[in-house]
């Protein structure tokens, strides 16, 4: 885990729901990758942290132009879903018609990280398993559930 990552869990931990900072990550050490509107709870900083690197890498192989820019436009909490959205909005700089098979890596790891953050408690990071208050779906460990939520462990576990 990075310190950047850390300290957004950790931050995240004392107040429970915030924000992590993914733009400075991102202009500090992923400059081939832009997000603009970053919000979502701390829990899952780890997992966009994660994501993020895995994209600029890609980002840096021969077949992507050195002045090519990915940009995603929103990384963002599911309402009333629950869950991870992660929207990919374009590379610039680069021709379209060369751009399909690093789209095609990008949308990759952004679906499994979308995937992975089912599991994840969006507050703390620890497993987590989808609550519903009746308003909207959380993606919570059974702490969190209860502490958040005031509810119980889901049935059969
Ligand atoms: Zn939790």
């Amino acid at each position: 885990m990075t310190d950047f990552a850390r300290n957004a869990v950790r931050g995240n931990v004392a107040e429970t729901v915030g924000l992590i900072d993914v733009e400075t990550f991102c202009a500090k050490h992923h400059p081939k990758v832009h997000c603009v509107r970053p919000n979502i709870s701390g829990g899952w900083s780890n997992l966009i942290a994660e994501m993020i690197g895995k994209v600029s890498a890609r980002m840096q192989q021969d077949d992507v132009p050195a002045e090519a820019l990915l940009v995603i436009g929103d990384i963002k909490e599911l309402v009333p879903g629950g869950g991870l959205a992660i929207v990919v909005q374009e590379i610039q700089n680069m021709d379209p018609k060369a751009q399909s098979a690093v789209m095609r890596d990008v949308f990759d790891i952004v679906e499994s990280t979308c995937d992975r953050a089912e599991t994840v408690c969006s507050c703390c990071g620890s497993e987590g398993n989808e609550y519903d208050d009746g308003d909207r779906a959380y993606i919570f460990c059974d702490e969190h559930a209860q502490e958040i939520l005031g509810l119980a462990p889901a049935p059969g576990r």
